[in-house]
């Protein structure tokens, strides 16, 4: 993920074709709003980039055209795989849409940045080999499966899973039912249409009531990353 610097995304098909390329919205936004102010644009904006599927993103895409159609083809020029959150690629399994673990990355490797490429490389791997060990001796202690972070998101989760009732489908599927909107959920797959179990690799409220329904442990239904 960048700020867009010149000769980044190119560069980066280049070397790594097999990678995605994310913007960061906040650089984005910094820019719209040079053009285009005001609270409801913002807003909107936020809707855009953060909706997980196409139909919040075209809602609050229909939003940002009734304030400017300006603001609207302004933004639209910009290629939407690059900074709309439901384009992002299901194999990362990360719902960042801003870089600021980029930002801290550049704090941490502090002023040896300036070095030679192969200075930098030998001290980025010593700083590198430093955390990993503190990081293990951590996780040792840890009492859940997933890292303390991801416990307190599926502790939410949780507590927004009471209200959908699951209906088995057949093979691995089930139907999940909140209020008046159906969900259909995919164990297997790990995949739910909300698509924010695909996108981020923890599962959402509709996973958590299916997974529950099946007395299987949660935690276990988390990309293998956390
Ligand atoms: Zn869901």
């Amino acid at each position: 993920m960048s700020n867009g610097q010149k000769g980044i995304e190119p560069t980066t098909k280049q070397v790594i074709p097999q990678a995605t390329h994310k913007r960061c919205y906040r650089h984005i936004f910094n820019n719209l709003k040079g053009k285009f102010s005001g609270l409801k644009m913002k807003r909107a904006f936020w809707s855009t980039t953060k909706a997980y599927i196409v139909k919040d993103f075209n809602i609050a895409m229909g939003q940002m055209l009734e304030l400017s159609s300006e603001a609207h083809s302004w933004l639209s020029k910009f290629p939407i795989e690059i900074w709309a959150r439901h384009t992002f690629d299901h194999r990362v399994k990360s719902e960042h849409v801003a870089n600021n673990m980029v930002e801290s990355f550049n704090n941490w490797i502090g002023n040896v940045r300036g070095k030679l490429i192969l200075t930098l490389l030998e001290n980025i791997i010593l700083k590198l080999m430093n955390k990993l060990h503190k990081r293990f001796e951590e996780a040792a202690s840890w009492q859940s499966l997933v890292t303390p972070s991801i416990k307190k998101k599926l502790d939410e989760v949780i507590l927004q899973s009471r209200l959908c009732r699951v209906t088995f489908a057949g093979q691995k599927e089930y139907q999940v039912v909140e209020g008046v909107v159906s969900y259909i959920v995919n164990l297997q797959r790990m995949s739910c249409c909300c698509k924010i179990w695909d996108i981020s690799g923890v599962p959402c409220k509709h996973a958590k009531a299916c997974i529950t329904h099946k007395r299987m442990n949660l935690e276990t239904y988390c990309d293998t990353m956390y």
